[in-house]
């Protein structure tokens, strides 16, 4: 199939179509209250006879995690482990506990965290003494209380995970079938996604070693369904398993599934693909149908092959249709597992942050419901080539699971994750049908003769790998619309508990993306890349596109460019706002309509990747719009307070014509926000483009143009800035200038601002910077290189906002420094047109001698940390380098490039910050601990425009993230932030003597 076809329909569809469609397709399929009949006793025994303390329901009642305590533990529990120094681990301990409201009192919620940590420690462990009783943090002392919670976030971590090793895990896993026979157990090898190659070899090794064990134990006559199987993630098999990697991914993690494929059959396992997020489904269904390929050509008489499918995705009916075709081409037979969804919270975020048009998974709880049981269905209709696993601890589903599947008579199993769902099992284990389920008695009992077989999910690892899965089960479960959740709330009723979700909800529960900023200013439209078709539009336009040649200015032309544009500015500036805002606004809403158009343009004029290219027009829309509404807001005139008899007003009015100067690097977003602050505020412009993307810049003319904006208020002049620029800079009726560059190019115009006669002119500066990242040792590794890489080295570095420097704890930095290694070893380096592609050249061959010589200084300098690259001045391509430093103070320059400076620190983090604070540059700075307060304590501390904490710290959004810096990163205001457009008005009050003319008629009134 070719790179941009697409198996499945769009993921994102109005999700009240989709629920119709799933609601018909389950009319007279299923009998709600029969199976909540069943459903019912259940819940009440599991009420009555409630789970041990350390299972998820107890935990979620005595800790829930909207409160304080759940909170904190959670935080704990994802974090106190990885932290290898004690005074860091004591500070997120004293953090964390002390998160919640404890005024003094010896019965705090912090004494009673400190008690519940240790008495939690004490339940595990009874009979262990080694802690004292009771008392507060500081009566017990820090390292008693960090102790403590070390050890109870250690024993939770044991009740999630089955084992440490394979073998542990089988040990118990025995232990268990021998109190319940009908026990299967799929393994899961615990672990993060892999960055690095060494992470992919290291993961696909526990695989490797799983398999073995588990076959070994495995019995080789009976169906492979009743054999216990293994789970693997292909995310922690490729370092870079993403659909823009698809050639590669198909060519490099094929073969190493297929080679575990090929264990598993020979040893009669069954072995499933877990469903990860919805970006990587159309990539997984296509390693999934090449390894079925196999498997029908190498092992056809092997049925343990198969995957998960997640019902809270709107495509899941589809998908399920589209896997059991793949099936029924192949001559296989696959097990799959049905799950609603394990990362739903993230998918709306994705969803919101890319402006994508719907959600694509359902934002009714009782809709994905819907969906598991529609996918249901269709997988128990597929039984001639499917062995569907229902996975769920819901005692409603499983209800009706157990109706749909008696009438189908397929043979299926029910799964459940462990330390979880135990009470409910239970009961249902003791269930036989008796015609309660809404059939009739005489039915056939479930497959296997009564016992309906239960499988297990299993993480197998060390605790500290184990955490991050953990804290995903207590966010999911912790929900309040969670199943495990409400059945541990003993305020919800059984009808609420049990309550049919077989019915429409007619709206979504959250805004849809587009509706983010409310009805005042609809967010700019994205595209999802990783969806073939859309990526087939964009190469469409790839092809359609060319850059045409923009006429340079001369700059003995100014004088009368001037003249125009004041005369413009006159009638211009008496444009009512309202009509000005209007004209931006349709310029925003063509400016997405040519969205593929543009991005064409901006990777073949400005060697921008796709994403950043999609990114910059999307930023470039909010700038249009956020100032139309802006200017609305602000240019309203003020009627201000005063003495009575008299009247005052204060009015914004326009300065008259502005330069608008911008960079090569946002060739379209910077141009488009400082020329659309300027008109809407009523002032004329002059833009001047960066030299290297006129075609860019003269495109964003023609949409104003088109859009209202009169022709000489808004005149483009190319050029080169020494002459074009300069003189638009020293024409001496200009009445502002507003400029993103260099430091060293803003002092130049600053300069010759003052140097002119005539009116002080504004200039707005927005300048570079040595951008840092702060790192302290609770963070954790896989977050900090994810934002490093994409801080350091997306759009080849060649953003202001880039990660320059990275300032990493000595007790974690050999570790963080190997994967940021290893992670810019992974990425691609080449021509931006392609879609694997992520870094693209540096722009001219100016900045590329630049790079070159500030290269050579740091090898002499500086530790390289990566292989040094060939550099071929033809393409301008500089893979990402990354080097060690002593200090901070040895990072003396920006290079604008993929060039990363790290430094470790280590004792006061405030000191590194002050370090920080001493370059000289405010722009932007990262963050990366969970230590909430100190995370606060020095974004307070730090003298930088822009913080970023626990992300990357690129790709502010207008409106949400104004960006801007201070000290030698420019003088502010803030791009896409409330108080930019005021520097772009004058102001005037007027004062009125109303009782001039005949005395006060109000006050005598
Ligand atoms: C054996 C097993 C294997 C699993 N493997 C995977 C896997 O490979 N991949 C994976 O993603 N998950 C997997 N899961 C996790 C599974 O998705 C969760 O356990 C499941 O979300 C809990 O479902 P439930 O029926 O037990 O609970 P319920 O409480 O009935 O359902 C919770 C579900 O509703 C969703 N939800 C919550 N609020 C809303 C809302 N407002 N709108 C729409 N939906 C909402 C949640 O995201 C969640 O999916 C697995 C689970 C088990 C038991």
């Amino acid at each position: 199939m070719p790179a941009t076809a697409q198996r499945l329909p769009s993921p994102y569809r109005p999700e009240t179509e989709v629920v119709s469609r799933r609601l018909q397709f389950l009319q007279g399929a299923l009998d709600w209250a029969a199976a909540a009949q069943v459903a019912s006793p259940w819940v009440r025994a599991v009420r009555r006879h409630p789970p041990p303390f350390w299972a998820m329901e107890s935990l979620l009642k005595e800790y829930p995690i909207s409160s304080a305590e759940g909170l904190a533990l959670m935080r704990l529990a994802e974090a106190l482990l990885r932290v290898p120094d004690a005074e860091t681990a004591i500070a997120l301990t004293a953090d964390q506990l002390s998160r919640a409201d404890f005024e003094g009192s010896a019965d705090s919620a912090l004494a009673r965290l400190s008690h519940s940590a240790i008495a939690l420690s004490k339940r595990f462990l009874p009979g262990d003494g080694a802690q004292p009783e009771g008392g507060l943090f500081a009566r017990l002392g820090a390292r008693t209380v960090v102790g403590a919670t070390l050890r109870a976030v250690q024993l939770l971590g044991r009740q999630f995970v089955l084992g440490q090793t394979i073998g542990e895990a089988m040990h118990e896993a025995a232990a268990a079938r021998r109190r319940q026979p009908n026990l299967r157990f799929s393994y899961d090898m615990l672990g993060e996604g892999a960055r690095t190659a060494p992470d992919a070899e290291r993961y696909l090794q526990h695989y490797r070693q799983g398999i073995a064990a588990i076959g070994a134990n495995a019995d080789p006559a009976q169906p492979v369904q009743a054999n216990d199987g293994i789970s693997i993630k292909l995310s922690a098999l490729h370092p870079r398993y993403e659909a823009l990697q698809r050639e590669r991914v198909l060519e490099e993690l094929v073969p190493r599934v297929w080679s575990l494929c090929r264990m598993a059959a020979d040893a009669n396992v069954n072995l499933t693909i877990d469903a990860e997020e919805v970006d990587r489904l159309e990539l997984s269904l296509e390693v999934f149908e090449a390894l079925a390929e196999r498997v029908g050509r190498e092992t056809p008489q092997w049925q343990g092959f198969g995957l998960a499918l997640q019902s809270y995705q709107t495509r899941a009916l589809e998908l399920i249709a589209h896997v059991a075709e793949i099936a029924r081409r192949h001559r296989i037979r696959l097990m799959c597992r049905l799950v609603k969804g394990a990362y739903w919270d993230a998918e709306i975020k994705r969803a919101q942050e890319l402006g994508l048009p719907h959600y694509p998974v359902f934002t009714h709880k009782h809709h994905t419901d819907v969906s598991y049981l529609a996918c249901a269905r269709a997988l128990l209709e597929a039984k001639d080539v499917i062995y569907p696993q229902f996975a769920t601890h819901n005692a409603g589903t499983i209800a009706a699971i157990l109706q749909m599947a008696r009438r189908n008579g397929a043979p299926f199993e029910l799964q459940r994750l462990h330390g979880m769902g135990e009470g409910v099992y239970r009961e249902v284990s003791r269930y036989s049908p008796s015609g309660q389920d809404g059939l009739p008695p005489t039915q056939p009992p479930p497959p296997g003769g009564g016992a309906i077989p239960v499988r297990v999910y299993a993480p197998v690892g060390v605790h500290r790998d184990l955490l991050a899965y953990l804290v995903r089960r207590l966010l999911e479960n912790g929900a309040n619309s969670s199943f495990v959740h409400q059945l541990a709330d003993e305020s919800v009723g059984l009808d609420e508990l049990l309550e049919s979700p077989l019915h429409l909800a007619p709206e979504p529960s959250l805004p849809l993306p587009p509706d983010l900023y409310g009805a005042e200013r609809r967010n700019s439209a994205g595209v999802d890349l990783t969806v073939p078709s859309l990526r087939a539009t964009l190469e469409e336009a790839l092809a359609q596109t060319t850059v045409p040649a923009i006429a340079l200015a001369d700059p003995a032309q100014v004088p009368a460019a001037v003249d125009r544009s004041l005369a413009a500015g006159e009638g211009w500036s008496r444009v009512p706002v309202a009509e000005r805002a209007a004209a931006l606004r349709r310029a925003a809403d063509a400016m997405e309509a040519d969205l593929p158009r543009l991005c064409a343009l901006l990777v073949k004029e400005g060697f921008k990747a796709w994403g950043d290219s999609v990114a910059e027009v999307r930023e470039a829309v909010d700038f249009l719009r956020y100032y139309a509404l802006q200017a609305e807001r602000l240019l309203q005139p003020v009627t201000l307070p005063g003495p009575t008899g008299e009247s005052n007003e204060l009015r914004l009015t326009a300065r008259g014509a502005w330069v608008c100067i911008s960079p090569w690097n946002f060739p379209l977003a910077i141009f488009t926000g400082q020329v659309a602050a300027a008109l809407v505020t009523g002032n004329s412009v002059l833009a001047k483009p960066a030299e290297q993307t006129p075609a860019v810049a003269a495109e964003a003319v023609r949409l104003l143009h088109a859009a209202g904006v009169p022709r000489d208020a808004l005149q483009l002049l190319h050029g080169p800035g020494e002459t074009v620029g300069a003189a638009l800079v020293a024409e001496p009726r200009i009445a502002g200038v507003v400029f993103t560059g260099s430091t060293q190019v803003a002092k130049v115009i600053q300069r010759a601002l003052a140097a002119k006669d005539g009116p002080i002119v504004p200039l707005i500066a927005e300048t570079g910077g040595i951008n840092a990242m702060l790192v302290d040792s609770t963070a954790l590794p896989e977050q900090v290189v994810d934002a490093v890489v994409q801080s350091a080295f997306r759009s080849a570095g060649q953003r202001c906002s880039a990660l320059r420097l990275l300032c990493v704890h000595e007790a974690i930095a050999d570790g963080v420094i190997a994967m940021v290694q290893g992670a810019a070893r992974e990425l691609v380096t080449g021509d931006p047109a392609e879609w694997r592609t992520d870094v693209g050249p540096v722009i001219d061959d100016e900045a590329f001698a630049n790079l070159q010589r500030h290269l050579q200084r740091l090898q002499r300098e500086a530790k390289p940390l990566l292989p040094p690259s060939e550099f071929d001045p033809r393409t301008r391509m500089v893979p990402p380098q990354a080097f060690e430093v002593t200090a901070v103070d040895q990072v003396k320059h920006e290079i604008f490039g993929p060039v990363l400076h790290i430094a470790r620190w280590r004792g006061d983090p405030q000191a590194t910050i002050h370090a920080i604070n001493r370059i000289g540059y405010g722009l932007t700075l990262g963050i990366q601990t969970r230590i909430d307060s100190r995370a606060e304590a020095l974004a307070r501390e730090a003298r930088i425009g822009n913080v970023y904490v626990n992300r990357n710290m690129i790709g502010a959004v207008v409106g949400v993230q104004p960006f801007g810096g201070e000290g030698m990163s420019g003088t502010g205001p803030k791009a896409g932030g409330p108080h930019y457009l005021t520097r772009f008005c004058a102001e005037q009050t007027v004062t009125v003597n109303t009782a001039a003319a005949g005395g006060n008629v109000a006050l005598l009134a």
